[in-house]
């Protein structure tokens, strides 16, 4: 009989996961967009089983990050619990053979755009907080949904910067992006930028009355190439990516009008992922002052006004490997997975690491089908996650 049960309510469990998710996936969440009515259906469901959570946004309001908490009904020095997930997905494009707002099951796969990245993991955990609420729970479980990491983490920062206010810089935190329940524990860091150069136009006929914003940006992107190789030989003796040093690279350029006018305007977009944070710090230094002290000044010398504006576009903060990590160990413990991987996608962890929480990337689902058309999940991953969960409650409670 006991066995019945356990059996019924993993069944129930997982067709719950499964009915969450399908509501997720049909609020369209598109980085950059509202998403105040998916983060209201996330706290009503924690609401409703006495977790109490608190709100960040963005400037505007428009966009909202959600911190939820079940409190220890007998608190004891383990470390708390912390569910990460990111409500945004990235935009869609032609082709989908489903709508990719409406979750449509197929050979035992769930389709619909954020279905493995990564609106299955939050479902589970929506799923699961019932009986996290039920357990005697000796340490707090949070929730943390965020907005718009897919476009260079936007979101989480300002989520950090308020647990470092309330003081919730300890615990074990689960990313839960797509790795098929495989533990990461480290990737690179991921910096964009976009360097804005104006000059003066001109007839081209005269190129000495005019400053080309084009030939300037050009300067710049030469010396990018050349910092890139500098990266290449500070490479880490031990690095444990591949390749084994940061990478530069410049992923478009913008500027001009016709062959005959010099141009006034130019952009340049470029992105660095550093195996190390002092390779980042070392490259923009080397960049602003090529940029300030030798081209700069010779653009104002022809015309004052003159300007090489770089702004961030994001800077996600590489995932370091520790020897030895909480939450690494947590995980192994209870799938068995003693392995330790790392990935050339950024995640949320190293901000959650910065401030001194143990952090593991692990989650229902493949990178293999995100960010594409068709993307899905396989149900078993569900599944899997669910058991994850399961074993997490075994741990955190001492009945
Ligand atoms: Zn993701």
């Amino acid at each position: 009989m006991l066995n019945m049960s356990t059996e019924n309510n993993s069944e129930h469990l997982f067709k719950n996961s499964v009915k969450i998710l399908t509501d997720l996936i049909s609020f369209k969440t598109i980085s950059g967009e509202d998403n105040n009515s998916l983060i209201d259906y996330c706290d009503d469901i924690l609401k409703k089983i006495g977790a109490s959570s608190f709100r960040t946004f963005d400037d505007d309001k428009k966009r909202v990050n959600l911190f939820s908490t079940i409190k220890a009904k007998n608190p004891s020095n383990k470390k708390p619990i912390i569910f990460s997930g990111h409500t945004d997905v990235v935009p869609v494009s032609k082709g989908w053979s489903t709508d990719p707002f409406i979750a449509t099951i197929k050979n035992n796969k769930l389709y619909g755009r954020g279905s493995c990245d990564m609106k299955g993991f939050i479902a589970c955990t929506l799923a699961f907080a019932p009986i996290y609420s039920e357990t005697n729970l000796d340490r707090d479980i949070h929730f943390s949904f965020t907005f718009d990491e897919e476009t260079a983490c936007q979101g989480a920062p300002i989520l950090i910067e308020e647990l470092k206010k309330r003081n919730i810089t300890d615990g074990i935190c689960i990313i839960g992006e797509p790795t098929n329940m495989k533990i990461i524990d480290a990737h690179k860091g991921c910096y964009e930028y976009t360097t804005y150069f104006e000059g003066l136009a001109g007839h081209s006929s005269a190129p000495n009355k005019g400053v080309s914003a084009v030939e300037y940006a050009s300067r710049y992107v030469n010396k990018l190439i050349e910092l890139r190789e500098r990266l290449v030989e500070r490479a880490p003796k031990d690095s444990i990516f591949d390749p084994p040093h940061s990478t530069l690279s410049i992923g478009g350029i913008f500027g001009g009008i016709a062959h005959n006018v010099i141009a006034d305007k130019c952009h340049v977009n470029w992105e660095t992922r550093p195996v190390v944070k002092e390779d980042a710090i070392f490259l923009n230094k080397e960049l602003d002052k090529y940029a300030n002290e030798i081209l700069l000044p010779e653009m104002i010398k022809i015309y004052p006004n003159s300007s090489i504006k770089k702004k961030i576009i994001g800077e996600i903060i590489g995932f370091d490997r520790e020897a030895k990590s909480d939450a690494c160990e947590l995980i192994s413990s209870l799938t068995g997975d003693n392995s330790r991987q790392v990935v050339s996608f950024g995640t949320e962890a190293g901000l959650f690491q910065e401030i001194g929480i143990s952090t593991v990337v692990c989650g229902p689902g493949s990178i293999e089908q995100a960010h594409k058309i068709d993307e899905y999940i396989i149900l078993d991953e569900l599944k899997k996650c669910l058991k994850l969960l399961n074993g997490i409650k075994d741990k955190s409670s001492f009945n």
